[in-house]
């Protein structure tokens, strides 16, 4: 994928802060982090999003975050770690190879988490059973 920057920033054609790269995976520093150490754990395959990223990757990411959260935690004095993944354009996906945000936490950094929305027995009980469902297929 010429045209995508992770890719590029793989090929080492676009500069990047890059703290761990192994045969399978690039993790570098988000140009533009919501707090200092927030990193970008990506495949070095193109990959678009969750979806498309095959198992045997997926199993391989996650102790990867973990040793690089380790790491994170400790390299800038973090109290907390968010990991989280944007799929989709309504989700805040704005790069379209998957990565795995590393967040590091600090007390009073100011990030907001989700706010909650209003429901349910009722609603819960039939969303769940659309989804047990939907996990049939
Ligand atoms: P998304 O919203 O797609 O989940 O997050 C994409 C992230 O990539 C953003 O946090 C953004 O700051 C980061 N980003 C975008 N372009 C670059 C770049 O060229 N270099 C680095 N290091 N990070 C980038
Ligand atoms: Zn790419």
């Amino acid at each position: 994928m010429s045209d995508c920057i992770f890719c590029q920033i793989v090929a080492k054609k676009l500069p990047a802060h890059i703290i761990y790269e192994d045969d399978k995976s690039l993790a570098f520093l988000d140009i533009n982090p919501n707090t200092p150490g927030h990193a970008l754990l990506i495949p070095k395959e193109h990959y678009q999003d969750l979806f498309e990223t095959p198992d045997e990757n997926l199993s391989l990411w996650l102790s990867t975050a973990k040793k690089l959260a380790k790491g994170i935690k400790q390299g800038v004095r973090a109290e907390g770690i968010n990991l989280a993944m944007n799929n989709g354009r309504v989700a805040g996906q704005i790069i379209d190879h998957a990565h795995l945000h590393i967040i590091p936490r600090f007390p009073n950094d100011n990030l907001k988490h989700w706010p909650a929305i209003k429901t349910n027995n009722e609603e819960l009980s039939a969303i769940k059973n659309t989804i047990i469902e939907a996990l049939k297929n």
